[in-house]
């Protein structure tokens, strides 16, 4: 007889496993089904956690290289052990994943292995078969399904991922040598992460991006200000360009690009091509059809505010629903889909949600930007601060960048923060709280922040939102 459960999350990358353990925390039966062999799903087997592992050991490489000299520190010819750094980087990965492994122990929710599958879609009894890898299949009966199948990357016609010559993020993290050269397609997140580790390594890297502007979504200060910090550590960029073919040949690979407007066709040689162009719905095998799920025109499963599909106690969370493909993002969602399965109220803040991009310096940015106020025509005060004048950027010999706070000029309710500078991610999270509890840019200037700390330029930034920054 097929076992029972109140709740079968199909996944288990951040967004399901964190759905299963506050689902088992509130009082159901859960159990979480995942194919790849390990828990943590893209996030932490091929793409937060190994991509950090690489960005800090190729930070402290850059450091070595470039910063130490500074602060009177001279150390010989810097050399890389890739194979070691590499190693280091798969522990880490190792480490969260049994950690992972544990806390579902902890909770008591059960793990199945194997790709999960809805094989009938009943009121109150989804069927669920799961696959193991031994080609075993085994039936089990849910309340409700989650899926949280997440994504997988975007594929650009004329060009082949082999996974060596011709990478996608996951290809990008497990190169057994530093290319000489690396052309990066798409001037987005992955690009300019993965593309900051190559470059720090000793490659050189030119980013084609089909926009006239690197990371999009971003505020467009902010994307000026990174695009200059980029090329001055040698990155190279070619806007408003698309890349048509990409051939892997003993050379190397044959680029071709040709502006995005049209106009004449160019060719670069790289060693390493990486594709990075975004990352779209996986729902590869899992039943959608049979269940008569449905999805929009880009694939994404569509879900109404409690995140149900269009199929009675059927739900769906994180990347494979679309919006900011981000794992914090994924993981509320799965809290949130837990709470209200277990009969709470719960939704999601989507305005204060924050994006980082773990370049160096970082890129943070919350709620609205410019652009977007002044397309809705809110009127709005900006208050911005440079990280040269702070005193602990000064000392860390960290300065590039600045803080800007937008402000509601009625009203003065915070609407955005934008942050280049040396930990931009970690700094913008005061800002995330001051906006989940609808605080004024005068609350944060009013609030006494530590000295010497990089986060006084937020609270600089908020004095300047009324003319009356101290320190400038
Ligand atoms: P996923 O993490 O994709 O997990 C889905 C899981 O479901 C997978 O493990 C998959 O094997 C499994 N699965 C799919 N179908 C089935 C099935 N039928 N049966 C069983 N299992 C199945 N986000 C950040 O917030 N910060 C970062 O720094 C960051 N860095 C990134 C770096 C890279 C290189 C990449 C690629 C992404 C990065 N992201 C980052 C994005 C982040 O990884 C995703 O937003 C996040 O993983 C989404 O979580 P999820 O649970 O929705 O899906
Ligand atoms: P992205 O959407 O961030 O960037 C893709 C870029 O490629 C865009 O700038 C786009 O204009 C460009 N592009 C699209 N088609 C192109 C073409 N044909 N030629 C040239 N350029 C083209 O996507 P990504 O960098 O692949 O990342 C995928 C997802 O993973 C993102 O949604 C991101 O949120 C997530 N991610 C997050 C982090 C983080 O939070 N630090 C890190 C990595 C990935």
């Amino acid at each position: 007889m097929s076992e029972n459960f109140d709740v079968i999350v199909i996944g288990g990358g951040p967004g399901g496993y964190v759905c299963a353990i506050r689902a088992a925390q509130l009082g159901l039966k859960a159990a979480v089904i995942e194919g790849r062999g390990a828990l943590g799903g893209t996030c932490t087997n091929v793409g937060c956690i190994p991509s950090k592992a690489l960005l800090q050991s190729s930070h402290l490489v850059d450091e070595a290289n470039h910063a130490f000299a500074a602060h009177g520190i001279i150390v010989g010819k810097v050399e890389v052990d890739l194979a070691k750094m590499m190693a280091r980087k798969d522990d880490v990965v190792k480490q969260n994943t049994t950690g992972i492994e544990f806390l579902l122990k902890k909770n008591k929710v059960a793990y199945l292995k194997g790709w999960g599958r809805i094989s009938k879609a009943a009121r109150d009894a989804h069927e669920v078969t799961v696959k193991d890898d031994a080609g075993k299949e085994t039936a089990y009966v849910a309340k409700y399904v989650v899926l949280a199948t997440g994504s997988d990357v975007t594929p650009l016609p004329g060009v082949t991922i082999d996974e060596k010559q011709v990478v996608s993020s996951t290809g990008a993290l497990v190169l057994h040598k530093i290319p000489k050269s690396l052309v990066v397609i798409g001037a987005g997140v992955i690009g300019l992460e993965m593309g900051s580790v190559w470059r720090r390594l000793g490659a050189e890297v030119t980013v084609v991006e089909f926009l006239d502007v690197i990371l999009p979504p971003m505020d467009g200060e902010v994307r000026k200000q990174m695009q200059r910090i980029l090329e001055k550590q040698g990155m190279k960029f070619k806007l408003g360009h698309k890349v048509t073919a990409a051939k892997p040949g003993k050379d190397g690979v044959e680029v071709t690009i040709e502006p995005a407007k049209g106009g004449a066709a160019e060719k670069i040689n790289a060693e390493v091509v990486l594709v990075a162009i975004g990352r779209r719905a996986y729902t590869q095998g899992v039943g959608l059809d049979v269940a008569g799920v449905t999805a929009d025109k880009r694939g994404f499963v569509t879900v109404d505010d409690h995140f149900q599909t269009n199929v009675e106690g059927i739900f769906a969370i994180g990347d494979v629903i679309g919006g900011q493909m981000l794992a914090h993002k994924a993981e509320d969602e799965g809290v949130a889909c837990a709470e209200i399965l277990s009969g709470h109220a719960s939704h999601i803040n989507y305005d204060a949600i924050a994006g980082v991009v773990y370049t160096w310096p970082e890129v943070a940015g919350i709620g609205k930007t410019e652009e977007q106020l002044k397309e809705a025509g809110i009127a709005y005060n900006v208050g911005k601060f440079p990280f040269t004048a702070n005193g602990r950027a000064r000392a860390n010999g960290d300065t590039d960048g600045f803080a800007k706070i937008l402000a509601d000029a009625k009203t003065d309710r915070v609407l955005g923060c934008h942050i280049v500078g040396p930990a931009a991610g970690d700094l913008i999270m005061e800002v995330a709280v001051a906006m989940e509890f609808g605080a004024s840019s005068e609350d944060i200037a009013r609030t006494c922040h530590a000295h010497p700390q990089l986060g006084e330029v937020v609270k600089e930034a908020a004095l300047a939102a009324d003319k009356r920054a101290l320190h400038i």
